[in-house]
């Protein structure tokens, strides 16, 4: 292989300006925005769109890793090439189109997050998916990401024909107000967010049992720790499956490469590792397809098993369903 340098390359690029295929046009203006954030695939008989909804690069002190020092942190964010003092923290919310239903897990920031979030529903109109068309909503837990989509800023239902059918355990730890005085100040902000969602469409609300199908085809799987009713999505369809892992693990370069971290935000970081574990080792073990709420977009891929903890390897895009 020939020697590289900067200067070569340049060389090599003068050469090819030098000779053009074809005769110069002039300059193509910039199209100055992104593309939308849209990916479709199937599982057997089921249409799967990923829809973007954006990133928020949150800030991180040396609190954000409970059981582990800062610098090994932001050695571990460094490695995979992100910001040290930030979380990257993307958002890929999921519509599953059963063929008898439009089912939407978790509803993305709803703009009330991070101004580098919020396109959901720009990504739903480009992928020709009319809000009003979904008909069920399934939530994987309550924090402010997952949640705020259900309603715009006015306060009115994005997607007012949808049933929401959340866990029973997650309604009942955080629409305790026993929970809520009792808890620290920034925590209080989150419970003050949930009743601001959901106390007037309460009686709309459907709570789930560990276990139930919420729709045929897409069964719950209880996974506690990152929030107490945190609940985790199995899809089924013919021979194929895929697993809706929620908050399991976030950025999978930082909590699949180092799967016993517990993060600040963790309810309870000792029930959040072992339920990563248990879950990665499944997915590892049976080779099956998983997305994460918080993986790189379209956030769907494998697990690998390492010696220290799991890589997640990326779907590779197809251009065909
Ligand atoms: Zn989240």
């Amino acid at each position: 292989m020939p020697n590289l340098t900067r200067r070569t390359l340049l060389a090599g690029s003068a050469v090819a300006a030098a000779a053009p295929l074809t005769a110069a046009v002039g300059a193509a203006p910039p199209a100055g925005k992104e593309t939308p954030g849209i990916y479709r695939y199937r599982i057997g008989a089921f249409e799967l769109t990923a829809l973007y909804d954006g990133i928020w690069y949150r800030p991180i002190t040396d609190k954000f890793i409970r059981n582990a020092p800062f610098a090994d942190v932001e050695s571990a964010l460094a490695d995979a090439f992100m910001p040290t003092d930030k979380l990257a923290t993307p958002f890929t919310t999921l519509i599953v189109n059963t063929g008898r239903r439009l089912v939407l897990i978790d509803t993305g920031t709803g703009g009330q997050i991070a101004p580098s979030a919020g396109v959901l529903r720009a990504n739903l109109v480009a992928a020709g998916i009319d809000p009003k068309a979904i008909d069920l909503i399934v939530i994987s837990h309550f924090h402010p990401d997952h949640i705020n989509g259900i309603k715009d800023k006015d306060n009115d239902l994005v997607f007012p024909n949808a049933e929401i059918m959340v866990s029973a355990a997650e309604w009942m730890f955080w629409m305790d107000d026993a929970n809520l005085n009792a808890a620290p100040a920034d925590l209080k902000l989150t419970f003050r967010n949930q009743r601001r969602v959901f106390t007037d469409i309460a009686k709309h609300v459907a709570r789930f049992e560990p276990g139930a199908e919420v729709a045929p085809g897409i069964v719950t799987v209880p996974a506690p720790g990152h929030t107490p009713g945190h609940t985790v999505f199995a899809i089924h369809s013919g021979d194929q499956s895929l697993m809706v892992l929620g908050d399991t693990a976030q950025h999978p370069a930082v909590f699949a490469r180092h799967p016993d971290w517990q993060a600040a935000f963790d309810i309870d970081g000792d029930a959040a590792v072992a339920t990563r574990k248990k879950l990665f080792d499944r997915a590892a073990a049976d080779r099956m397809l998983v997305t994460g709420y918080h993986f790189p977009f379209p956030a769907c891929g494998h697990l690998v098993k390492t010696a220290t903890g799991y890589e997640h390897v990326p779907v590779e895009w197809q251009p065909n369903l």
